[in-house]
């Protein structure tokens, strides 16, 4: 099973990922939290990692492609199958992604985007750059990673809806009903 939680920056998609993955005994994957744990441990490629995600910029698809393919590859038994966070975020990525599971004839059950207005976004992310100490939610970076999205993964969606994939969900509201018209959602596709 292959499930992918996509939207904008500040929708919600970690939080809901969390609960979809304990759920249905899925694998979480977030790009973004890989990347965060490799900056902290200074890695390599937590300090080529640093200068992006700063300026709200997306890495380059080949860095990203391999890091992730890596995390799909460990199979663990206990799991059911993967849930993506944060990627595919560029149409090459989605590509790469559909390739790769064509290999072990495979495809993505569903990508469900979450919808949250640009002004909601904006405060949610405002919100958790007070509270926690991501570099990213500052409101010079969010503007980029707001016009990134429009302009980079947005089309992601457009990908999805030919595949006869793409599901939208509302993400205002309250975190369990949101949860529950996920759920709604992957059942319908698994
Ligand atoms: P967001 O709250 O914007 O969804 P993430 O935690 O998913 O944040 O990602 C933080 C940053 O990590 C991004 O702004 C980008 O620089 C980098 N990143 C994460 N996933 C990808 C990806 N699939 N491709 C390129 N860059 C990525």
């Amino acid at each position: 099973m292959t499930i992918i939680l996509f939207g904008p920056p500040g929708c919600g998609k970690g939080t809901q990922s969390e609960l979809i993955a304990e759920k249905y005994k899925l694998k979480h994957i977030s790009t973004g939290d890989i990347l965060r744990t490799e900056m902290e441990m200074g890695t390599d490629l937590g300090l080529s990692a640093k200068k992006y995600v700063t300026e709200g910029k997306l890495m380059p698809d080949d860095v990203i492609i391999g890091m992730l393919m890596k995390f799909i590859q460990s199979n663990d038994a206990s799991m059911k199958g993967v849930l993506l966070d944060g990627f595919p975020r560029t149409t090459a990525q989605a590509e790469a992604l559909e390739e790769k599971l064509t290999l072990s004839n495979k495809q993505t059950n569903v990508l469900i985007d979450l919808r949250v207005n640009e002004e909601e976004l904006i405060s949610r992310m405002i919100l958790r750059g007070k509270a926690t100490e991501r570099i990213d939610d500052n409101p010079e970076t969010i503007k980029k990673r707001l016009q990134v999205y429009a302009e980079q993964t947005y089309q992601v969606k457009s990908f999805y809806q030919k595949l006869n994939k793409y599901v939208a969900v509302n993400g205002l509201g309250k975190i369990e009903d949101i949860f529950g018209n996920i759920c709604i959602e992957i059942e319908k596709a698994i």
